[in-house]
């Protein structure tokens, strides 16, 4: 058996510790990353929910928004949730104008999508290798575009937002527009750390 692969969670603002304990729960190691030598030697990464503006800027601020555009490139599993999401995407509509994202994910995102009025909310859907979540929205961003070999994992499944795409994949990619880690659901990781298990082998 080889050794519990080690992920990094993005540790600058945002859902870190959750991230941290739902990693735990499938068998890998998590590492906290502020610094970009601490991007060496993770086997992969997941950039938190949060504010991806706040998170933006303090990538910038550490001088982490480089490397980490070129791990990106150079094929490093990323797992995006919610703010994650929206730094992952290629295109932000209503995006702040100077909001510095990663990219490298061939998808639209449309920031705080759902609306005001439902800001917050939950609901049940089924997702592509894992069956029915329940998935936590929190100003949540949805897909609104996906390039040639992006695979929709998911769909909300009731209410005014059905239909809309709010879990993507592509190769070694990962970006869900909810919170898996806030409902002691460790599938989603599960899942995210198989991706990064077929990338090493
Ligand atoms: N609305 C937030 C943003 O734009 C994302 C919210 C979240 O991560 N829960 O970054």
């Amino acid at each position: 058996m080889s050794a519990a692969p080690r992920i990094g969670v993005l540790a600058l603002q945002g859902d870190v510790r959750e991230h941290r304990r739902a990693l735990t729960e499938v068998g890998a190691e998590p590492v906290d990353v502020r610094r970009p030598e601490e991007l060496a030697g993770i086997d992969g990464l997941v950039l938190p929910g949060g504010e991806s503006t706040t998170i933006g800027k303090l990538l910038e601020l550490f001088e982490l928004l480089e490397p980490l555009r070129a791990a990106v490139k150079t094929g490093l599993p990323v797992y995006g949730s919610c703010a994650g999401m929206i730094l992952l995407a290629d295109e932000v509509i209503d995006g702040r104008p100077d909001q510095p994202t990663v990219g490298g994910l061939d998808i639209a995102v449309r920031r705080n999508a759902f609306g005001r009025q439902v800001d917050s909310f939950e609901t049940d859907l089924p997702m592509v290798g894992i069956g029915e979540v329940h998935a936590v929205f929190i100003r949540a961003p949805w897909v609104e575009r996906t390039g040639p070999g992006v695979e929709v994992l998911a769909t909300v499944a009731a209410g005014a937002a059905t239909g809309k795409v709010v879990a993507v994949r592509h190769g070694p990619l990962l970006a869900t527009s909810f919170h898996p880690e806030l409902t002691g659901d460790s599938r989603v990781h599960g899942l995210f750390v198989q991706m990064v298990k077929e990338n090493q082998s």
